[in-house]
């Protein structure tokens, strides 16, 4: 811009400053929304394909309150504030004090992320370390909102959720292998014991139970031959799929009996 200064009056001077810190606040809420609607977008996208996960559940509550956050209160905010920008309706001064609101949802956002992190109850603590670092940036968008930390954000928040995504996709490949191991066993007719072949007092290892004539037992194709109530081992595997007792992966173990 030309700023012949000589020819302006000190209102129009300040005019011209004005307009010019207006056009560049605006372009920092359109670079803020577009990657707020990114993130959003992201978390949505992850949110949907994990609702069914086992080992998601800690994600699931991580994404739905920052969907709520994001969708609900920033997305809102920087929209309402680009807009009151772009028609002139506040001066700058009034809209810098209406963008700092987006610290509140920020700083909330900011301690219940922190809160689940160091909560007993949380279950995915490698999935959730990511999200906390990826949210304990986003939160930090009050401060850059009207600073020059764009990019740094943005490389940060990238890496962090290319990990959370590697870390989703991982625990869903784990979970389909341990759907088939499942499938595999309780499938298979030959695997199925009867009450009358084991001895009287023996029990299971996961439940510690004595078998009783209406228990439904299997065995696994470790050669040991090693048994167990069906749904019993079926929680078991739901959690690893390795033999309770010789710890032999059940999967490598029924391909060796299938050969021979
Ligand atoms: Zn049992
Ligand atoms: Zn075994």
């Amino acid at each position: 811009m030309d700023f012949n200064v000589s020819g302006l009056t000190y209102d129009e001077l300040q005019g011209e400053i004005h307009y010019d810190t207006r056009k560049k606040m605006i372009n920092r809420c359109m670079m803020n929304l577009a990657y707020e609607i990114i993130i959003f977008l992201i978390i949505s996208t992850l949110f949907y394909l994990g609702r069914n996960e086992d080992c998601y559940l800690s994600i699931n509550s991580f994404c739905k309150t920052s969907l709520i956050v994001k969708g609900g209160i920033v997305i809102p905010l920087v929209l309402m504030i680009m807009i009151l920008l772009s028609y002139n309706y506040l001066n700058t001064d009034q809209v810098e004090m209406i963008a700092s609101l987006i610290t509140i949802p920020s700083s909330g956002w900011f301690c219940y992320v922190a809160s689940l992190y160091f909560s007993k109850e949380n279950t995915c603590k490698t999935d959730a370390k990511h999200l906390f670092y990826l949210h304990s940036i986003l939160a930090l968008e009050a401060i850059w909102f009207f600073c020059k930390l764009f990019l740094i954000v943005i490389l940060l928040s990238g890496i962090l959720l290319s990990m959370l995504i590697r870390n989703y996709l991982n625990c869903r490949r784990s979970n389909r292998q341990k759907k088939t191991v499942k499938e595999k066993i309780f499938g298979r007719k030959s695997l199925d014991v009867s009450f009358s072949k084991i001895n009287p007092d023996e029990f299971c290892i996961i439940c510690m139970e004595v078998y009783k004539p209406q228990d439904q037992m299997i065995r696994l194709p470790c050669t040991q031959k090693h048994f167990f109530h069906s749904k019993c081992i079926g929680d078991w595997i739901s959690v690893t799929p390795k033999c309770p007792l010789c710890n032999i992966d059940i999967d490598a173990s029924m391909s060796v009996s299938n050969e021979s």
